[in-house]
Formats: structure tokens, sequence, C-alpha cells
């Protein structure tokens, strides 16, 4: 396959930014990526490992020169980094990122960046609860959707090259408009992080009433809680005050649901009980059958658990 960009700068050098170098290089999507991270333990991690073609120690020289420039930071940031590499970048080169939120970021990004470049926001549907630039693996984005949110008015070649590299980085690519990606994204990511970091901090709670009995018997349910609530603190701390009105749309209904579920245990409404866990295994189902999860018990961990 020919090379889809000549030249890529991945700002940020973390689980996202060091599976996207490792996809991409499998892939022999692109010719040479540079890189760079706000410390510097992280770029020296990162020349240790092999991350990156160079590794850069600012951010403007990582995107001088580069076709494509990719910001793999936190929300919270996307704003501040833009405005330091704007006056370095390449005319007609495009600018991307991979963070959480869509309409934050556009808002904070767009206004830096000068009219000859092309701004396409961008969201893999992929991660871990690790970080860091060791955290990241090629396959990371195999089968998994990857969601393009072009600013008014983009070209379309530039965006379907950007299509393009996803694909060759082995996801499925959609477009679609910030406020619904929020919306959607706060359903089935923001909303159930905030329940499982709620639910891990009331087991927190009950430590000393419980003789940390929650850790030592913890089984499937509250595990799997612990596994999402382990997620990057910076990260998840930016995701919520930057999609803030559909997270709480979001909780406001769970918590009405909630309410409900909660009186048909006290008035002992089984039926109720019954229909509402029967509708959500369907979705569970649906979400197998989509390809986007294993079928596996208890998510195909071995049987054996090692200490
Ligand atoms: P990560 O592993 O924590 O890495 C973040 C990187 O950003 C680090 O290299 C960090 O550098 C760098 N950074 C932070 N502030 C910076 C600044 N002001 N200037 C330059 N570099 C800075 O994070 P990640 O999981 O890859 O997430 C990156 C983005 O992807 C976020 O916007 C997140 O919303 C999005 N995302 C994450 C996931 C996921 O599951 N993790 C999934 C999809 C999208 P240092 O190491 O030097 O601090």
């Amino acid at each position: 396959m020919s090379q889809i960009y000549d030249r890529v700068a991945l700002i940020g050098l973390g689980l996202i930014a060091s599976s996207m170098f490792w996809a991409m290089k499998r892939g022999g999507l692109v010719g040479e990526v540079t890189g760079y991270a706000r410390s510097a333990e992280t770029r020296d991690t990162a020349r240790r490992i092999g991350l990156c073609d160079r590794v850069c120690d600012s951010a403007a020289e990582a995107v001088e020169g580069a076709d494509l420039v990719v910001l793999c930071v936190p929300v919270g940031v996307m704003g501040a980094v833009a405005a330091e590499i704007a006056p370095m970048l390449k005319p007609g080169a495009t600018v991307t990122d991979v963070g959480s939120v869509k309409r934050h970021v556009i808002e904070a990004v767009s206004p830096h960046l000068p009219d000859n470049v092309f701004f396409i926001a961008g969201h893999p549907l992929a991660g871990t609860e690790h970080s860091g630039p060791e955290s990241g693996f090629a396959e990371l984005f195999d089968n998994r959707w990857c969601l393009l949110v072009p600013v008014d008015g983009t070209p379309e070649e530039p965006v379907e090259r950007l299509r393009h590299l996803w694909e060759g980085m082995g996801s499925n690519v959609e477009t679609m408009d910030a406020d619904h990606h929020d919306l959607v994204l706060a359903v089935t990511s923001h909303a159930p992080h905030l329940i499982a970091y709620t639910m891990v901090g009331v087991a927190d709670d009950l430590r000393r009433v419980t003789d940390s009995e929650v850790i030592k018997y913890s089984a499937a349910g509250f595990r799997d809680f612990t596994r999402i609530a382990a997620s990057d603190p910076t990260m998840w701390r930016d995701v919520f005050l930057t999609n803030k009105d559909a997270t709480l749309e979001i909780l406001g209904r769970f918590t009405e649901e909630l309410f409900a579920l909660q009186r048909a245990i006290r008035t002992g409404d089984g039926d109720h009980l019954h229909d509402y866990f029967t509708r959500t295994r369907a979705i569970r189902r649906s979400i197998i059958e989509a390809g986007q999860d294993t079928d596996a018990p208890n998510f195909g961990r071995s049987h054996q658990v090692t200490k």
C-alpha cells in the first residue's frame, strides 16, 4: 500500500498515540512519524522503546513540515496545544485529535488554526484503563469504530484521506455531528464511567465497615467496575468538565430509572425487575452480535486466578 501521509506528528505520547504509531507502522501507512510529550520522562521512555521515528523536545519542532498532526493530549489542554503549534503548521496540513469529547475540542482548537489547514476532529472508540507511552499496542483499533467530525466547509479529499488512515489502522469509520457524538458517548461511555467511579468510591467508603472484604471477595460485578474506575483521572476529569450537558442529561435519566428499580425492590415487584433485566440482557446480545465484545464467559478471562 502506498503511504497515506509522508510526515505525521503525534502530540502527546500516551495510550492512544503509541497505539496509533504501532498501528501505522504495522500497515506501512505513513513515512516519518515525529512525537512530542510534555515531560522529559515520557520523551525519554519513547526514545528508549522506539516509539516514533524522531522524538522532539517541543511541539513546534514536532509539527514542522508534518502533513498530519494528531493531538493525543487530554481534552482540557487541546486548545493550549493548538495555540502553541499553530504558527509552525505547514500550509495544506490536516490537524486532527483523538479526544473523547467533540464539541468542546472543536470550539477550543478551531480559533487558533490558520485558514490554510484543515481541522477534522476525531475519536477512536477504543481504549483500555492503562495510560502512558508503554501501554499502546498495534491491535487497539482493530474492528473498533472511529468517529470523524469534520468542521463545516472541510473539502472531501482531506476527510477521505484521514478515513483511509483509520481504516488502515483497523478501524471502521463513520462521520458524525459533534453534538450527536457527545450525546451518544455520554450514554455509552461517559455516564458508565461515572457510575463505576461512584460504585468503587462507595465500596471504599464501606471498607472500614466490611473490614476490606470488598477487596478480598471481589466478584465479577464489582471487579469489572474497578477496571473502569482505574482509568486515567486527568482524562476523565476533563471529559466530565467538557461534556457537561449531555452527561448531566443522561445521569438525570439514570437516576429516574434507579428510583423505579428501587421502588420495585421495596414493593416486591418481581415482574418489573424481571422484565427490565430481560431487556438489558438483549442489549448485551446485540453488542456481541455487532462484534464489539467477546461471547466468552467472564469476558474470556482465564478460569485460573493467579496471584
Ligand atoms: P495518556 O496515556 O494519559 O497520555 C496523554 C499524553 O498527553 C501524555 O503523553 C502526556 O504527556 C501528554 N500531555 C498531557 N498534557 C500535555 C500538554 N499540555 N502538552 C503536551 N503533551 C501533554 O492519555 P490517552 O489515554 O492516550 O488519551 C489521550 C486522548 O485520547 C484524550 O483526549 C482522551 O480523551 C482520548 N481517548 C482516550 C481513550 C482511552 O481509553 N484512554 C480512548 C479514546 C480517546 P506526559 O506523559 O509527559 O504527561
